[in-house]
Parts: C-alpha cells; structure tokens; sequence
C-alpha cells in the first residue's frame, strides 16, 4: 500500500530519450511494475538509429541495424507496460504534491509529472566550426552517412576525425562512393584495431594524415574543402570533394536539466555509479553521462542500473521499500 497521496497524473517513472538507454529502463521500470512514461523526442532521433550497422552488441553475431535494434528494444518494452510519447521536452521543474517531492517536465502540450526522473537524451555530433559548414550543411556537408551517403554515388567524398564513428561510417560510404579520404589531426586512428584494418584493405579509402580543416569550399554545393597541416603552419592546399562528413566525436545533450543537476567539464550530466545525479530523484544514463566508453552495450547497462535505482527512489517515497 502506498503511504503517500499524490494525483493520478503522476507517474512513478518518466524516462527521456528513446534511445538504447531510454529504452531499457523503460523496459525495467515497466516490468518492475512502476507506471512508466518514455518521452521521445518528436523533432529528433536516437543517434543509434542512423547507424548503419551495430556489430559487437553480445548475443546478435549476424550483426544488427542500428533503427531495427531500437524498434526490438521499443517492441519488448512495450510488452511490459511501458507507455510512449513523442514530444520535444524543454525544461525540467520541481513539484511538490501534498509534501512528496517529484519533478514535471515540460512540453508544448501540459507538463507531464512524476516521481522519478531518468534523463536519457544522448549526445549530438560536434561540428568543425569553420567557415562553409554551416552554409553547406544539407549542400555537400553531413554529420550522417546513413542519411546522405546514397547521394554521393560514383563521387569523392571526404570523412573528417579518425575515431570509431569516422572510420565506421569511411566504410559504409565506400559502399557507394569512389573515393573515400579519411582527414585526421594524428598520424593514426583512435579506433579500434578491426576497423582500422578493414579501412586500411579497402582500396577506396585514402588518408590525409597531420590534416584540419580550414574551409569548406564550394559554390551551389560543396566543391572541397581547404586543409591545413598541423605540423606546418604555413602549409595548406585544396582537398576536391563532393561531400564533407564530419565525425569528430559527441557533445551530452544535458540543456535539459542543466541547472538542477551538475555536469562535468565537457557539460555531460555527472552521475553516481548508480547512475543518481546530484539531484534527488533524477536519474541519468547512456551517452548524456559522463563516462568512458559510449556504446549501445553500456547504454543499456546505465539504463538498467538507473531504472533499478529509480525503482528503490519510488518505493522508499512510497513507503513501499521492501
Ligand atoms: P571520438 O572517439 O571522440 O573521436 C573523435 C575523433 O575526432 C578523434 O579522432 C579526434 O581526434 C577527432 N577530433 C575531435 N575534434 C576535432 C576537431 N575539432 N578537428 C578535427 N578532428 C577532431 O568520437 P566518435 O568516433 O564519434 O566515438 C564516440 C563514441 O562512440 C566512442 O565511445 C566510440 O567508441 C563509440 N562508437 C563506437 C562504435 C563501434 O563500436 N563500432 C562506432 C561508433 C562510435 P583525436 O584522436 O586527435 O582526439
């Protein structure tokens, strides 16, 4: 029996973000018995569901598609009671009913309510910030090879950073494109061993090694890019290509409770290692955390440990702690 009287509106569990996190606490607070709400966002998506292929989650040796892999996820947490919504969530604000303390977020229709929130928003593609990116962004650049990279048949494009997600996404374009340059600030990869080798065997991909870029070039569209050497100040030239794919690593998607909760250095959402924030009854997991390694497996590990924290939060305020 719940010791505390609070309206029908509020749920025990509103998870934001539908991403793998998301979605796996969804399934555990739901299958936990917990009234469970998971907002996704209604003007964007989970990064995870325009990655082309998903091959080192355990249990899955065929391999996987990154949209198909979340729809699984999003099927199994919906047998579990989970309830769904998509809608932009622009702030987070405290409530209190009848002396019990929860949070409401609010939205562009009524402000949803709860006891316990997981904030579960991801992370979004850093961008170059120089000069012709964000006036070619959707002419020739692109921080998606997914998306775009069917528009570059037959054409030469270039791929800029060189971790997972660079080298990654060189090798989906190689599918379509006759060249391939991969432009890095080092004299090797920060990915890992596997895919460096396939990227080094393929005959399509090239490398600009001790390479930034300075400009994206281009008239209608994207025409190339102006590369400086790292080493040489004095040293730049013209790189020709149709399009620029910039994948130079992710930034926390954390705007929406900053402010209430702390942050780390680079503004992701600083978490215990059950995945509590510095604010009681906000929760955190997968890429808006601060954390080492950022992949659906761990996602999935932080989406579970926080739902299960989340779980305890609610009981504990209910009087329900076993
Ligand atoms: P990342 O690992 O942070 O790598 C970013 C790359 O961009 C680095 O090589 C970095 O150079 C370079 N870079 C950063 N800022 C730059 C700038 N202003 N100009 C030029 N280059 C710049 O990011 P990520 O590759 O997107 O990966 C993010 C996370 O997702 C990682 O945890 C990764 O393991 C994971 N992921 C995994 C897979 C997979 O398992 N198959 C696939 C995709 C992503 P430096 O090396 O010099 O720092």
């Amino acid at each position: 029996m719940s010791a505390i009287n609070i309206p029908e509106q509020v749920y025990d569990v509103l998870i934001v973000g539908g991403g793998p996190a998301g979605y796996t606490a969804g399934l555990y607070a739901a299958r936990a018995g917990l009234k469970t709400l998971l907002v996704e966002g209604a003007s964007t998506v989970s990064q995870i569901t325009v990655t082309d292929w998903i091959e080192n989650y355990p249990g899955m040796p065929e391999g996987t598609g990154g949209f198909d892999m979340v729809e699984t996820f999003k099927k199994q947490a919906l047998q579990f009671g989970l309830q769904v919504m998509q809608e932009d969530c622009s702030a987070v604000e405290p409530r209190s009913w009848n002396g019990t303390r929860g949070w409401a977020v609010l939205t562009s229709g009524k402000p949803l309510e709860t006891l316990a929130l997981i904030v579960a928003t991801g992370a979004h593609w850093r961008k170059l910030d120089v000069p012709g990116e964000e006036l070619y962004t959707g002419r020739g650049v692109s921080y998606c090879a997914t998306c775009d990279g069917p528009f570059y048949r037959n054409r030469e494009v270039v791929v800029i950073g060189g971790g997972d997600t660079a080298v990654q996404e060189a090798l989906f374009l190689t599918r379509f494109c006759s060249r391939v340059t991969i432009v890095h600030r080092r004299d090797r990869l920060r990915a890992t061993a596997i895919l460096q080798q396939r990227a080094f065997a393929n005959e399509r991909i090239a490398f600009a090694w001790h390479a930034v870029v300075d400009e994206v070039l281009g008239e209608e569209t994207v025409t190339g890019v102006r590369l400086r050497d790292v080493r040489d100040t004095g040293k730049s030239w013209t790189l020709p290509a149709s399009g620029v794919f910039v994948f130079i690593g992710l930034i926390p998607n954390s705007d929406l409770v900053a402010g209430r909760v702390d942050l780390a250095g680079d503004g992701a959402i600083a978490v215990d290692r059950d995945m509590r924030t510095s604010a009681p009854g906000i929760f955190a997991c997968g890429d808006c955390t601060d954390k080492l390694l950022r992949q659906v497996v761990t996602a999935c590990g932080d989406g579970a440990t926080a739902a299960f924290a989340a779980q305890l939060y609610v009981e504990d305020l209910k009087g329900n702690a076993y």
